[in-house]
């Protein structure tokens, strides 16, 4: 079965050659290349951060993009010059979509200001990924990333297809009944590990509870054909977010969330 990682990150962000480390692997190109081929990974999307300068988003051809706004003001700014960048990423084949970071920015995604970015989402019929659920800062604030933000951002903008990434963990109840209700909401599984775990089965017993519960969610949701394998890589271990993902997804739908699923939202072309 081949895999696609339909949420990492590929920064020179501080720290994030630590968090590798600890993750049990190098934060270069080259070794994710290598750890990619090994575990039968076959594209990653990039969640973007930082700079939105066209020239700073080139990335190795095993590699999609999401354009990121994560430095971004919502209220009383000329988004102008954002929203002509942004379109220019979006025209670009390998950029598969717009990703938001409404908790650590302080918005709320169905904000009126954010309708000329979802407008060009829908005209380059790409998706908006959104960060939900836990912030990995505590400056930030869950009320802006809160799973029931994309409710009423699907509601407003129903030609677009939203991603929900990481499950807006743990938020887990929230975030299922707006992946039921709307139909242009899907879901990415990243973001629930961190670091090398060193002994998967006792990490799945010693959480059996909480592996229970995200399973049973998406068994009551029942809606695996929106349900996406992501690592949120650098900061898990590739090898163990399958392992992790295999145990929580029924293997009769583990084609379509390890990569068919995300072939299709992400618009992945040809694949090996
Ligand atoms: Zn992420």
């Amino acid at each position: 079965m081949k895999i696609i990682d339909a949420h990492f990150h590929f920064a020179d962000f501080p720290g994030f050659d630590d968090l590798a480390r600890a993750a049990g692997h190098e934060n270069t190109a080259a070794h994710l290349e290598k750890e990619y081929k090994r575990l039968g990974i076959v594209c990653g999307v990039v969640m973007g951060n930082r700079t939105l300068a066209l020239e700073d988003r080139h990335y190795p051809p095993f590699m999609r993009y999401c354009i990121g706004l994560d430095r971004f003001v919502a209220a009383g700014t000329d988004h102008t010059q954002q929203l002509e960048l942004v379109e220019a990423h979006l025209q670009r084949p390998e950029c598969v979509g717009l990703k938001l970071y409404p908790g650590y920015n302080y918005f709320y995604v169905y904000d009126p200001v954010m309708d000329p970015f979802f407008e060009l989402a829908a005209k380059y019929h790409k998706p908006v990924a959104v960060h939900t659920g836990l912030t990995a800062t505590d400056n930030a604030l869950l009320k802006y990333s809160h799973p029931f933000t994309l409710d009423e951002a699907a509601t407003r903008h129903r030609n677009v297809q939203l991603v929900m990434c990481h499950i807006g963990n743990p938020l887990l109840e929230s975030a299922i009944a707006v992946l039921e209700k709307n139909q242009n909401v899907a879901v990415d599984l990243s973001g629930l590990l961190e670091g090398k775990i060193a002994d998967m089965p006792r990490f799945l017993k010693q959480k059996e509870w909480y592996v229970k519960t995200l399973a049973g969610w998406l068994e009551y949701a029942g809606l695996w054909d929106r349900v996406m394998f992501g690592t949120d890589w650098p900061l898990a271990n590739l090898e163990d977010y399958i392992a992790f993902t295999k145990a929580i997804v029924p293997e009769e739908h583990w084609e379509d969330v390890f990569w068919k699923n995300a072939a299709r939202i992400y618009q992945i072309g040809p694949l090996p």
